[in-house]
C-alpha cells in the first residue's frame, strides 16, 4: 500500500462529482494522490461550485484546457497529461466516464506505461455516431482495470472479449456522491423556497448533449415538448447549460423558450440545489447520463430526450423512457411516467463503489504493474 500513488483525472462537472468519492476514500486511507483537472468545463457554474459542494480541495494540477473544439482538446490534453504523469510517476491513473478528458487521460497513461483504471467501464449505447461511445470503447480497450458500475456493463465488456480478471463490478460512484451529499444538500439548500416550488409540484428539465442542442430542429422539438407539458398547467424548472444557451441564441430560440408559460429558465445550479430539485420533482426531462442515474436512485421518473442510452437499466425497470427528439413522444411519456405505480429498485449500486475501487487498486494487480 505504501507504494500506491494515484493520479485522478477529471475535466467536467459530472466527472468531478463522480471522482469525488474516490478522492474522499484516498484521503481517508491516506493514500498519496494527485487530482488533475483538465479544465474541459471552465465556466464557474460548471466548475468551482462542484468542488465547494463536494468538499474537495482545489485540484493540485489545473491544465486550463477548455473553450476549444473537442478534437483540439485531445491534442492539447494528451501531451500535457503525459508531462504530469512523467513528473508525478503515479502507480495508477484513474479516468472516469466518456469525456475528452477521460480519453486523453487514458491515452497519456498508456503512452507513459502507467497502469490505467477506468471508472464507469462497459457502458454502451451501441451508437458509434456518439463521440462518447468511441471514447468509452477506446478507454476500456486500453485499461488495465475496468470498474463496471453494473452487471450489465460487466457483461458488455465480457461480450467484447475483455478479460474477466480485469473487471470489478462496483456500483456507480455517482451514487456514493449522492448518498453522502443529499443530507447536506437538504439542510443547506433553499432552492425550493427560492423558486417558490412545492415537492412534486414541478418538472425539472436539463438538456445539453450536442446531438440535441446543436441541432435546431431537435432543440425546437424539445422546447415544443416542454411547452406541451406547461400547457397542462405543469410548472417547469430549466437550468440552462452554457452550451444550450449559446445554441438557443444562435438559432434565435431564446424568445420561444422565455415565452413558455410556467417555465422558469435559470442558470446551471449548484450540485446541492440540483439534487434537492431532482429529489422533489414530479418528473425529470433530460438528456444527461448522470441525471438518468440520479433520478432512478431518487425514485423520480425520467423522460429521456435521446434515441438511445447507455443507461438501459433505468429503461428496463420503467424508471426512464426514451422519447427521442419528439414533442408528442415527450408529452405521452410524461403522462405515462407520472401514473401512480410501485417503486423500483435502483440498479446503480449501494453507495460503496469508491470503497471497492480503492480496495481493488490496493490489490496485487496494480502493484505488479507498477513494479514493471
Ligand atoms: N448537475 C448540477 N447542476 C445542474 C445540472 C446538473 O450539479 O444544474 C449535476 C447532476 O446532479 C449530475 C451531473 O451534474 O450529477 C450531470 O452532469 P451533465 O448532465 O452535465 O453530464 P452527463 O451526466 O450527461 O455526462
Amino acid at each position: 500500500m505504501a507504494d500506491l500513488k494515484v493520479c485522478v483525472v477529471a475535466g467536467t462537472r459530472p466527472e468531478t462529482i463522480k471522482v469525488a468519492p474516490i478522492l474522499w476514500e484516498l484521503v481517508r486511507r491516506e493514500i498519496p494522490h494527485v487530482f488533475v483537472h483538465t479544465g474541459q468545463h471552465y465556466s464557474h457554474a460548471l466548475r468551482e461550485q462542484a468542488f465547494v459542494d463536494l468538499g474537495l480541495a482545489p485540484p493540485q494540477v489545473s491544465l486550463s484546457i477548455g473553450g476549444i473544439p473537442v478534437s483540439h482538446q485531445v491534442a492539447r490534453m494528451t501531451p500535457a497529461l503525459r508531462a504530469v504523469f512523467a513528473r508525478e510517476r503515479p502507480s495508477v491513473v484513474i479516468v472516469q466516464g466518456d469525456t475528452t478528458s477521460a480519453l486523453a487521460g487514458a491515452l497519456a497513461a498508456a503512452a507513459e506505461g502507467v497502469a490505467l483504471a477506468h471508472i464507469e467501464a462497459g457502458l454502451r449505447s451501441f451508437d458509434n455516431a456518439m463521440v462518447e461511445e468511441l471514447n468509452r470503447i477506446v478507454t476500456d480497450s486500453i485499461s488495465d482495470l475496468l470498474f463496471a458500475p453494473t452487471e450489465l456493463s460487466r457483461s458488455n465488456l465480457i461480450t467484447e472479449g475483455h478479460d474477466a480478471a480485469r473487471i470489478t463490478v462496483t456500483g456507480n460512484t455517482g451514487v456514493d456522491a449522492l448518498t453522502v451529499t443529499l443530507p447536506r444538500a437538504r439542510s443547506q439548500s433553499d432552492v425550493l423556497a427560492r423558486l417558490r416550488l412545492v415537492p412534486r409540484g414541478y418538472t425539472l428539465a436539463t438538456l445539453h448533449r450536442p446531438e440535441l442542442v446543436d441541432q435546431e430542429g431537435r432543440l425546437r422539438a424539445a422546447l415544443e415538448g416542454l411547452a406541451r407539458l406547461a400547457s397542462r398547467g405543469w410548472r417547469i424548472v430549466f437550468p440552462v447549460h452554457p452550451r444550450t444557451l449559446g445554441n438557443l441564441r444562435r438559432f434565435g430560440l431564446e424568445r420561444a423558450l422565455l415565452a413558455i408559460p410556467l417555465l422558469v429558465a435559470i442558470e446551471p445550479l449548484s450540485y446541492f440545489d440540483f439534487l434537492v430539485l431532482e429529489e422533489n420533482a414530479a418528473l425529470i426531462v433530460s438528456d444527461s447520463g448522470g441525471v438518468q442515474e440520479e433520478s432512478c436512485v431518487l425514485g423520480v421518473p425520467c423522460a429521456t430526450m435521446r434515441e438511445n442510452t447507455e443507461r438501459t437499466e433505468s429503461v428496463e425497470i420503467g424508471a426512464s423512457a426514451l422519447v427521442g427528439y419528439c414533442a408528442q413522444a415527450l408529452s405521452d411519456a410524461a403522462t405515462q411516467l407520472t401514473q401512480p405505480r410501485a417503486p423500483w429498485v435502483s440498479p446503480y449500486g449501494d453507495g460503496r463503489a469508491a470503497e471497492r475501487i480503492v480496495d481493488t487498486l490496493l490489490s496485487a494487480e496494480v502493484s505488479r504493474k507498477a513494479a514493471r
